[in-house]
Formats: structure tokens, C-alpha cells, sequence
């Protein structure tokens, strides 16, 4: 569970899903070496994954390479299956950032073998999200900066409204496939700029008009327990 501000007090995030779009920003798909897809690419990270604002991202041992993605994330805010593009943003609670942590090296290994991405992707610490919902009729997201710098420095930069398969359009897709509870949240995907952190990292995920997430960031050996 985390407990991020909302309205005049907070909101306890507990979701039963955090479902994650791949490829949704062309020349994210483009630095991967991806076609730009037809319909939304779709994977699932843990609950377990998830951690608020000012905590640490655990770079495990099993990778060598572990990368940054900064992404918008929508909190699904009443329950719905089927839901149409019309009604979606009815079902939507409000907006935060996410950074979707992925051991790319576990990633290409298990593309290559054609392997679920679950490992590379699902473990503790690797969905930080923060620093605020922001309740969406308060924020327009259609086109909205979104960056992340580490120890400063930028390295990703984009807008919102670069974004391949638009809020409507996902949950009408995904809604499709699962049902949509209170508390779930859909992590809308990554613009270019991804790339390695290492131990002892500030990073700084930032959207127009949400806010900054910041972490640190520390490799597994080196804690003591
Ligand atoms: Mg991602």
C-alpha cells in the first residue's frame, strides 16, 4: 500500500493490478527497434513492485542492466468491464506518475527465447509512483511535459500528446480483456530516452502539473541485513 496526497488528504493505493503499455511512444518503440504497434501491447507488474515517493529502487543482482522509464499513470476510480472510449473517463479516479523499472538485459534475454517479460519487470521495489493523484477533471493530460533527469542531468523529454494509444482507447482495450477495479492503475508508457541507473542515482520523473517523483537508488549488495 501507498499513501500519496489526494484532494484535501491522501489516498491509500492498494491495486489489484498494475497494467503497463509498451511501445506507445513511437520513438520509444523506434530506440528499441519495435514496429509501432496496431493495438495497445499490454503486460502486468506486481502490486508487490509498488513504493511511494523519497523511498529507494533496489537494483537487483540477477540484472546487470536495469533502466528508468518515466510514465504517466492513470488510477482507475470505479470498477468497469467492457467500458466503452465514451464512458472511460468516467472510471478514472485521477493521475500520478509511475516509473516502470525493467532489467532490460532479463527483458531482451526473454524476447529473444520468446519468455513472458514478468521477470524483468516485476520486481520489488520496480514501480515507484508518486508524488500526488491529481483528480483528473483538475488536470487535462492530453499534452503535458514529461521528462526525467538522473543526478540531474535530463534524459528523457517529451510531451504527453505524443502518446500512440490515448487514455479513452486503453481502457476500452483493456477493459475488454479484464475487469477494471477501484485502486488499479494503468501505466500509459515510456517516451525515448531510457537508460541505465546505478548505485548511489538521484532520479527525477516529472509531469506538467503532477509534480516530481524522486528516488534514490541503491544496489542490492550493498545493503546490509
Ligand atoms: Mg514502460
Amino acid at each position: 500500500m501507498v499513501r500519496l496526497p489526494f484532494r484535501d488528504g491522501f489516498y491509500e493505493l492498494r491495486p489489484g493490478k498494475i497494467i503497463c503499455l509498451g511501445r506507445n511512444y513511437a520513438e520509444h518503440a523506434k530506440e528499441l527497434g519495435h514496429e509501432i504497434p496496431e493495438e495497445p501491447v499490454i503486460f502486468l507488474k506486481p502490486p508487490s513492485s509498488l513504493i511511494g515517493p523519497n523511498r529507494a529502487i533496489i537494483l537487483p543482482r540477477k540484472s546487470k542492466e536495469i533502466h528508468h522509464e518515466v510514465e504517466l499513470a492513470v488510477i482507475i476510480g470505479k470498477r468497469g468491464k467492457n467500458i466503452s472510449r465514451a464512458k472511460a473517463m468516467e472510471h478514472v479516479l485521477g493521475y500520478t506518475i509511475l516509473m516502470d523499472i525493467t532489467a532490460r538485459d532479463l527483458q531482451w534475454e526473454a524476447k529473444k527465447k520468446g519468455l513472458p517479460w514478468t521477470v524483468a519487470k516485476g520486481f520489488d521495489t520496480f514501480a515507484p509512483v508518486g508524488p500526488r493523484i491529481v483528480d483528473r477533471r483538475e488536470l487535462d493530460v492530453n499534452d503535458l511535459e514529461i521528462g526525467l533527469k538522473v543526478n540531474g542531468e535530463i534524459r528523457q523529454l517529451s510531451r504527453t500528446s505524443r502518446m500512440i494509444f490515448k487514455i479513452p482507447e486503453i481502457l476500452e482495450y483493456v477493459s475488454g480483456i479484464m475487469t477494471l477495479e477501484k485502486g488499479d492503475i494503468i501505466a500509459t508508457g515510456t517516451p525515448a530516452g531510457v537508460g541505465p541507473l546505478r548505485h548511489g542515482d538521484k532520479v527525477e520523473a516529472w509531469i506538467e502539473g503532477i509534480g516530481t517523483l524522486e528516488e534514490d537508488v541503491i544496489a542490492e549488495g550493498s545493503i546490509l541485513c
